[in-house]
């Protein structure tokens, strides 16, 4: 697939610092006429399950999405707010970026991740805080279970909060996966030099000076790109 040109600037979202960058540079350009169809289910079923885990969570200060999103979330923080469901951080520094939970520590915040997929294995060793409070603790029950997407947006998030001047030093984050039963706790600090390199071909990608190429990848067979690619060729004289 050719790319266009024409370049236009995009603050960089955590979805775009994983998948395909040659996707990500052509819908940069012209967003893509082909969704995949099974997206939008995808989507519903993941807010679905949100909703079910902020219903669980005590003590909430709930950021209604829409217009005035990012007022509302500095109002909660200036508020001293413990727990900001829906969070939207303010676009900056090339970065923009939502967190379903921030939770405020003794010296700042954290972003806690909702997610619809499995984030930790039977085992042990991970570290885990229960939902209705911050409790972090060597869990023996389970051991974390590694997941690129969710590493990089939890380092994203934790930069934007620290540029916002709102980061606890701790530079920890959460995840809570498709049980709903448990916050993972993660130690974001380790990430951030992988994701500023990550981050910064990601920019580079959106504002069109990075070079990108078609590769072969499981994506593929999601993106319209792929699709089109596997139709078959019509056959002569029909
Ligand atoms: S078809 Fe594959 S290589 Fe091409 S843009 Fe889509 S994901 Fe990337």
């Amino acid at each position: 697939m050719d790319i266009d040109q024409a370049v236009k600037t995009t603050p960089v979202s955590a979805r775009a610092l994983t998948g395909c960058r040659h996707r990500l540079a052509l819908e940069a350009r012209a967003p893509q006429g082909d969704p995949d169809p099974g997206m939008a289910l995808r989507v519903e079923a993941a807010a679905v399950f949100r909703a079910s885990v902020r219903d669980r969570l005590p003590g909430l200060t709930v950021i209604e999405p829409g217009e005035g999103a990012v007022r509302r979330t500095l109002a909660a923080m200036d508020a001293g707010a413990e727990r900001i469901w829906g969070a939207v951080l303010p676009t900056a520094h090339d970065r923009r970026g939502h967190s379903e939970l921030l939770l405020r520590l003794a010296d700042g915040y954290i972003p806690i991740i909702v997610v619809n997929h499995k984030t930790c294995d039977p085992g042990a060793g991970a570290t885990t805080s229960p939902l209705d409070r911050w409790e972090p603790r060597e869990d023996e029950a389970v051991r974390t279970r590694p997941h690129r997407g969710d590493a990089m947006r939890l380092a994203h998030l934790t930069r934007m909060l620290q540029e916002l001047g709102r980061g606890s030093r701790t530079l920890l984050g959460g995840s809570i996966g498709v049980d709903g039963a448990r916050i993972v706790v993660h130690e974001v600090g380790p990430l951030l030099a992988a994701y500023e390199e990550r981050f910064a071909d990601r920019r580079d990608v959106l504002a069109g000076t990075a070079p990108t190429e078609p590769v072969r990848v499981a994506e593929c067979r999601r993106c319209p790109g792929g699709r089109s690619a596997r139709r078959p060729s019509p056959r002569r004289g029909t």
